[in-house]
């Protein structure tokens, strides 16, 4: 099916301004990566007008991406935000996803075990859906499908890239495993959160282990679960659990916890697995009583009854089959986003913990903006790979991305002590940000994009 895409066939290049007269491994523009911000890069740039002659070749390292049916869900999904969805309408590949299957969030509610203080967002709220939960392998479908359209995209599978050389002044050069070598004006990095093209930047990071691995999971829920459009998140002690809904009776499980009792959740017993989900639902943990007390005092104050006002999520009945997987988790800040002729979008220039759902949607961000600049840059007579107009993009995102990535890493660092002042800092906050209907909203639509 991507048979058309692949190198092996290159397409007829109608549309490249530069490709005849540039040697054939020259391209004006090389994508390092082909995960969900790479191709959705491919994309973007092959639907905006100033850019659609710009030739274009994706470098994936995976071998050719295997379709999407509408089978069983699959169990990496994502939480994509208002922005996302916007973007995704604009490059085309929102009429595709939306022809298959997706779940609108209604409410999201995110309750602390060790207080019971607890934070529900509504879609009453705003005019739009809080968020909406989308199969990875489906956006990854719809974006290769889109490209199937695209005349000035190559993509080039089984392309894993082994040395990249930006150190010429006009060129940047990528080495693939294998030999073969490919030039372009601007490279850009998408390749994930070990990015090869970062290494080569010699850029400052800043890392942050969080020595938790995220298990994800297909879950079947029990009986009558509504139109089961909520999204429940509890922070426990060793890390939040939560509950993304699929459909009427199905829904997505991410559970970040430490890596031993990652690992033996993944390998119990499918039935023990859900005894152990259920009861992190339900569980009581020990309460500070000091903190409880103050919880009663600003229920009191604030005439707000937290402790009734929350709803539990449904039971789950079962995990479906082979659904169970763990992936590390970990923060990650480049210092920098661009160099002369190179550029960072995605996972390769920030890494965050799942805990918000962000993590792509602040890629798919970097890439309707880079985008845009790229476009104005060259509309303006500059060239793709000029620092000016790369920096205007770094500028642009850092100051978006740093301060959402900082709070989500506060969060968690804050969630996950059990010292008596933080949990009294935590649940005082997030009780008073439940009763406090400005502040809620302002959260709410930072979160929705
Ligand atoms: C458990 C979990 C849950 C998450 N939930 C959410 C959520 O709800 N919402 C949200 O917004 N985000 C979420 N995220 C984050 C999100 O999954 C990532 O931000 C996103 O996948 C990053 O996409 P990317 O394309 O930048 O990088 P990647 O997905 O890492 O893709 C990089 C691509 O580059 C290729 N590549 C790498 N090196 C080379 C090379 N040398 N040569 C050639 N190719 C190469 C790889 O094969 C890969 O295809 C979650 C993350 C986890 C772990």
């Amino acid at each position: 099916m991507f048979s058309v895409l692949r190198f092996s066939t290159i397409k007829n290049l109608r549309n490249v301004r530069t490709f005849a007269s540039s040697t054939s491994n020259h391209f004006d523009i090389i994508i390092a990566g082909g995960g969900l911000v790479g191709t959705s890069l491919a994309c973007a740039l092959s639907k905006n007008k100033i850019l659609s002659e710009r030739n274009v070749l994706l470098l994936e390292g995976a071998p050719p991406f295997k379709g999407f049916e509408c089978g069983e869900y699959g169990n990496r999904v994502s939480a994509l935000n208002n922005n996302t969805v916007d973007f995704f309408k604009n490059i085309g590949v929102w009429e595709k996803i939306s022809a298959a299957r997706f779940k609108p969030v209604k409410q999201m509610q995110v309750w602390d075990a060790s207080s019971n203080a607890s934070i529900t967002f509504n879609h009453d709220n705003f005019s739009e859906n809080v968020a909406y939960i989308i199969e990875n392998d489906l956006v990854l479908d719809s974006v290769y499908k889109e490209l199937e359209s695209a005349k000035n995209v190559q993509i080039k599978n089984l392309a894993k890239i082994e040395d990249v050389d930006l150190e010429g002044l006009a060129t940047k050069s990528v080495k693939l495993k294998g030999g073969e070598e490919f030039t372009c004006d601007l490279l850009i990095g998408a390749d994930g959160v070990n990015s090869l093209v970062r290494k080569q930047m010699k850029v400052d990071t800043y890392t942050h282990n969080y020595n938790e691995m995220g298990l994800v999971a297909t879950l079947e829920l029990d009986g009558n679960a509504c139109d089961n459009s909520v999204a429940w998140q509890r922070f426990l002690p060793t890390g939040p659990v939560a509950l993304l809904p699929l459909n009427e009776n199905k829904s997505s499980l991410v559970w970040s916890t430490t890596p031993e009792m990652a690992k033996k959740l993944q390998s119990l017993p499918a039935d023990e697995f859900v005894d152990e989900l259920n009861k992190a639902f339900v569980k009581e943990y020990p309460k500070n009583e000091f903190v409880s007390n103050a919880l009663r005092v600003l229920d009191t104050i604030m005439n707000s009854d937290s402790q009734s006002s929350r709803q539990y999520p449904p039971k789950v009945r079962s995990v479906v089959e082979r659904s169970r997987a763990c992936f590390p988790l970990g923060f990650m800040h480049s210092s920098s986003y661009v160099r002369s002729g190179v550029a960072l979008v995605g996972d390769a220039a920030h890494r965050i913990h799942p805990l918000a759902g962000q993590g792509v949607n602040l890629g798919f961000g970097d890439v309707k903006c880079l985008v845009e600049v790229l476009a104005d840059g060259v509309y303006g007579g500059a060239t793709l790979s000029d620092k000016l107009v790369l920096l205007k993009y770094e500028k642009d995102r850092l100051v978006h991305n740093v301060p959402l990535m900082l709070g989500i890493h506060g969060i968690q660092s804050l969630y996950s002590s059990s010292f008596s002042p933080l949990v009294l800092l935590r649940s005082l906050g997030l009780q008073i940000t439940q009763n406090a209907p400005p502040l809620k909203n302002l959260f709410m639509k930072k979160a929705m994009g």
